[in-house]
């Protein structure tokens, strides 16, 4: 690269564990490869939790991120135990970047896999779900995780995998879900999928259940080309795939967002061989390639790619790629990287040589703006979800003492133990823990065999039952809304109701 290139301003995190082993081997060959960088290094992770900030991150560092819109991480160790909040999530969410990329292809004949024929791209929503982390703890016995999923989320991580498809010329979406039991929040990204798709005709589309979905990817993982699913989902089997290439220490992700984009390896700090030299710094490697190409310097991630493959194909190996029989040499990171940056400008013999080109801009999508927001949805509150931490076992009894409390505009419908209904006409046999989820509804909705007509009940009608509630010494621990949108049910039955 000519000198006359300007310098980008990256930021750059050396991490915990193997993080400095894999960052500066990967910086010296950025360097030596012409990389147009100026790195400015900030302090994350482990040092900074027990220093007592329990995000992970200072000040200063959030001022060159929202400088340089762009970080380079390697792996930090979240220390064990309650109060620390996790960097990465924090870092995702905070600089809004929602979608995670996740490229896993075999390298045979040169690293030794079961999954000779393996190119799969996980796109992983990066901002909701369970990953949210919000939790706590109901009653003594009962704690609770929010899977919070939103329609505009949906639509901005479906379309960006639609897009990534179109311009990575891939063939195939298939997206994973759970929404054969989560209805509504899975239901939903299913939903868009399917909405988006359409816009979409020449890009072959199926949806799996994530269950079977994921055992198909482990068994024959060169049946897929790009798989879209929700954070929790993309997490785990992003792993699975890596891992059947050779390692997780082989594979580089991209966090990308409207306002910045963060690059890391997939895998975590490795401390059980931290400070050894023997860490594959590949991952990280990766991921300073995409970092490259999403600064547009594509000649020289292309130069270090082939450089990177080449080594591999020579059979330096580190040593959790390293196989009697396809390996020839086992090395350490450093001499590893090392070999790589004497190949600089050497391409591999057999493995498909990456091009020093941008991959082709998409066409122009058919629809650009998003779906959510178009359309006034009309929201009507029909009843009240109230859940108590109730230290009896019967649930009549419960049921009962609740019945007593109508008459009111709210009668109670049906009470829940861990999502099945115990009341009424509960099977004695079910298990009930100390948490109850008691429901409500208007005194006069009308049931209709299996249908229900629920009618409009207001907020003062949840505020008066909730007082009778209090009055009767029961503890209320939260409350959840009932409503309709536009007419339809917006809520789960219990199993059972
Ligand atoms: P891990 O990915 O660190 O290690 C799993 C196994 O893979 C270990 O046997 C390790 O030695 C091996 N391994 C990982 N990377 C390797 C590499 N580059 N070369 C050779 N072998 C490699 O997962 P873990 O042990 O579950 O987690 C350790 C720590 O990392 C935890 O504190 C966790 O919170 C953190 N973590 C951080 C990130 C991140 O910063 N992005 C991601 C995952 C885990």
């Amino acid at each position: 690269m000519s000198s006359a290139v300007p310098k980008v301003p990256i930021t750059v995190a050396i991490g915990d564990g193997i993080g400095p082993e894999i960052m500066s081997q990967t910086l010296r060959v950025l360097e030596a490869a012409g990389a147009a960088l100026a790195p400015e290094f900030i302090e994350v992770g482990e040092a900074v939790y027990r220093a007592g900030n329990s995000s992970g991150i200072g000040p200063e560092a959030w001022e060159s991120l929202k400088r340089t819109r762009v970080l380079l991480k390697a792996p930090i160790t979240t220390p064990l135990g309650g109060g620390y909040k996790s960097l990465n999530v924090t870092l995702r969410k905070t600089l809004g970047l929602y979608a995670n990329v996740r490229p896993c292809r075999s390298l045979h004949p040169a690293v030794a896999t079961r999954h000779p024929d393996l190119d799969v791209v996980i796109i992983r929503e990066n901002e909701e779900d369970l990953y949210a982390g919000i939790e706590h703890q109901q009653t003594p016995d009962v704690v609770q995780c929010l899977k919070l999923v939103s329609r505009s989320g949906c639509e901005k991580i479906v379309r960006f995998a639609f897009e990534y498809a179109r311009r990575h010329g891939r063939r195939r979406i298939t997206c994973m879900t759970k929404d054969n039991i989560m209805k509504l929040t899975d239901g939903l990204f299913h939903r868009v999928f399917m909405e988006i798709g359409r816009q979409y005709p020449d890009i072959a589309q199926d949806h799996q259940i994530i269950d079977i979905g994921a055992a198909r990817l482990a068994d024959t993982p060169e049946r897929y080309d790009v798989v879209v699913t929700m954070n929790l989902y993309g997490d785990i089997i992003s792993d699975i795939v890596a891992q059947l290439t050779g390692s997780v220490g082989l594979a580089g992700s991209s966090n990308v967002g409207d306002q910045g984009a963060l690059f890391e390896a997939i895998h975590g700090s490795a401390p059980d061989i931290a400070g050894q030299n023997i860490a594959n710094p590949s991952g990280l490697l990766q991921a300073a390639v995409l970092m490259l190409g999403h600064l547009g310097q594509h000649e020289v991630a292309a130069r270090i790619h082939n450089a990177w493959l080449c080594a591999l194909e020579d059979g330096l190996h580190t040593a959790d790629i390293y196989r009697a029989g396809t390996s020839r040499t086992k090395v350490s990171t450093t001499e590893f990287a090392d070999a790589v940056i004497a190949r600089l400008g050497r391409g591999p013999q057999q493995l498909a040589a990456m091009p020093a080109l941008p991959v082709a801009a998409p066409p122009p999508s058919a629809i650009e703006t998003p779906l959510y927001g178009k359309v006034p949805v009309e929201q009507q509150l029909v009843g009240v979800d109230v859940f108590l931490r109730w230290d009896g076992k019967r649930a009549a009894t419960l049921g009962q003492e609740l019945e007593a409390l109508t008459g009111h505009r709210l009668q109670l419908k049906l009470i829940t133990n861990r999502g099945v209904k115990v009341y009424p006409d509960g099977h004695p046999e079910t298990f009930c823990t100390d948490h109850w989820r008691c429901r409500f509804v208007a005194a006069d909705a009308r049931i209709h065999g299996a249908q229900l007509d629920f009618t409009r009940v207001s907020f003062i009608d949840v505020l008066t039952l909730l007082h009778r509630l209090a009055d009767c010494q029961l503890y209320v621990i939260k409350t959840e809304h009932l409503y309709l949108m536009d007419g339809a049910r917006a809520f789960s039955l219990g199993q059972g109701e």
